[in-house]
C-alpha cells in the first residue's frame, strides 16, 4: 500500500481515539468459557429490569412494518414527548441515541477554529464529537470531580459556540443545583449554544436536581438532552431527544440523517413513556441499590464519589486496572475509568440486589478482604 490512509483522514479525525465500551457479556462469556447466565455486567449503566413489557409489545407489534422506512418526522413520539415536557413538537429532536444529538449539535455549530467547553471527567463522547469535525475541545479543570461551573464560563471565548454540561455527569456522578445552573445561564453568553446533557435526570427527578425544561422558556440558547437508554431501559434501540428552541431545532433538522431513529424504536419509546411504573420501579431498584453498594463499599473501607446516577465510581487504595482484571476472572464486568484520567476508581453500575452482592463479594476477594 502506497497510500496512508490514515494522513489523508482530515486532521481532527487522525488525532481521535475510538469510544471504549463496557466489554460485551458475551464476549467475557466466550474469553472464558462461561455461560453468559453466570456474568454480572454492571458496566454501561443500563437498566437491570430489562426493558418494560409494554415496550417489547409495542415493538412485537410493529415488526410486520418492517420493510417500510420508519416515520422520519416520528410524529407520534415527538406528540407525546412534547406533551410530556410541556413544549411544541417542532421543539423536539429525536436521535439515534442522545449521542445522535450531541453529533448534530456538533457538525450544526462546530467547526475548525470554533471550540466547545466541557468540564475534566466529562462523558467521552464531547471531545470525540467535537474533534471529529475539527473544533477545539477544552476541558475545564473539576472541583471535587464535579463541573466548576465559573471556571467554564471564564473558559469561553469569541470562538465558543458550544458548552457541554451533564447534570448528573457521568462517568463521577456528581451533581450541581438549581441555583447553579440559573447563575450560569444567566451568564453564558446568549450565542453560545449551552447543551445540558440529562441522561440520567429521571434517577434524580424531584430532588435538588433542576429540571433543566423549566429553564427553556427563559434562555432560547439552551438545549436540554434525554434519553430512553438508562432510566427507560432501552439502550439497544438508540433513542434519545432534545428540546430546545424551534430555531435550533430547525438547524438540527437540516444535518439530520432523514430516518435516523428506526421504527422499533420509536414505537418502544412511545409505549416505555406510558409505563410510570416501570420508571418507578426503575427508581426504588436504584436507591436501594446505591445504598447497598455504598454500605458494602464501606465495609471494604473504601471511599466513593456521591452519585445521582444510576452508576457509582468507587476509589481503590491501588490502581485500579488490576483489580478490573481480577473482576472479570470472577465474571464481573465493571467499567475502568483511567482514559478518563481516574486511575484508581472503577465505576460500577447499580445492579439487582444479587447482581450488587456478587459484585461486591467479588471486589472484597480480589482486593483481599474476602
Ligand atoms: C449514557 C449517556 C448518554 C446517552 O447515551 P445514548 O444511549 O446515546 O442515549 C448521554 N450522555 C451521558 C452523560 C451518558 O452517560
Amino acid at each position: 500500500m502506497s497510500c496512508d490512509f490514515l494522513a489523508l483522514a482530515v486532521p481532527g479525525v487522525q488525532k481521535l481515539s475510538p469510544y471504549v465500551p463496557g466489554k460485551p457479556v458475551d464476549e467475557l462469556a466466550r474469553e472464558l468459557g462461561l455461560e453468559p447466565a453466570h456474568i454480572v455486567k454492571l458496566a454501561s449503566n443500563e437498566n437491570p429490569l430489562g426493558p418494560s413489557p409494554r415496550a417489547l409489545q409495542a415493538i412485537r407489534a410493529e415488526l410486520d412494518e418492517l420493510t417500510r422506512y420508519p416515520d422520519g418526522n416520528g410524529f407520534e413520539l415527538k406528540a407525546a414527548l412534547a406533551r410530556r415536557c410541556q413544549a411544541a413538537p417542532d421543539q423536539i429532536t429525536l436521535g439515534n441515541g442522545s449521542n445522535d444529538i450531541l453529533d448534530l449539535v456538533a457538525r450544526a455549530y462546530l467547526a475548525p477554529g470554533l471550540n466547545a467547553v466541557f468540564s475534566q471527567y466529562a462523558f467521552a463522547v464531547y471531545p470525540i464529537a467535537v474533534q471529529a469535525v475539527g473544533a477545539e475541545g477544552r476541558a475545564v479543570p473539576a472541583r471535587d470531580w464535579g463541573h466548576d461551573l465559573d471556571a467554564m464560563l471564564a473558559a469561553i471565548d469569541d470562538a465558543t459556540r458550544v458548552v457541554f454540561i451533564a447534570n448528573p455527569n457521568n462517568p463521577t456522578g456528581t451533581w450541581f443545583g438549581p441555583d447553579a445552573l440559573q447563575a450560569f445561564l444567566r451568564q453564558v453568553p446568549e450565542r453560545v449554544l449551552v447543551v445540558l446533557d440529562e441522561a440520567y435526570i429521571e434517577y434524580a427527578e424531584g430532588d435538588d436536581l433542576p429540571d433543566g425544561l423549566s429553564y427553556l422558556a427563559e434562555h432560547p440558547n439552551l438545549l436540554v438532552s434525554r434519553t430512553f437508554s438508562k432510566a427507560y431501559g432501552l439502550a439497544a434501540l438508540r433513542v434519545g431527544y432534545s428540546v430546545c428552541s424551534a430555531e435550533i431545532a430547525d438547524v438540527l433538522n437540516r444535518v439530520r440523517q432523514p430516518f435516523n431513529v428506526n421504527s422499533l424504536a420509536l414505537a418502544a419509546a412511545c409505549a416505555a413513556l406510558e409505563d410510570e411504573d416501570y420508571l418507578a420501579r426503575s427508581r426504588q431498584v436504584n436507591d436501594a441499590g446505591m445504598a447497598q453498594l455504598e454500605a458494602g463499599f464501606a465495609a471494604l473501607d473504601l471511599r466513593w464519589i456521591p452519585s445521582r446516577g444510576n452508576f457509582i465510581a468507587v476509589e481503590l487504595d491501588r490502581e485500579a486496572g488490576p483489580v478490573y482484571q481480577a473482576l472479570l476472572a470472577e465474571g464481573v464486568i465493571v467499567r475502568p475509568v483511567g482514559g478518563y484520567g481516574m486511575p484508581r476508581h472503577l465505576r460500577i453500575s447499580i445492579g439487582l440486589p444479587d447482581e450488587n452482592a456478587r459484585c461486591l463479594a467479588a471486589l472484597a476477594k480480589v482486593l483481599g478482604r474476602g
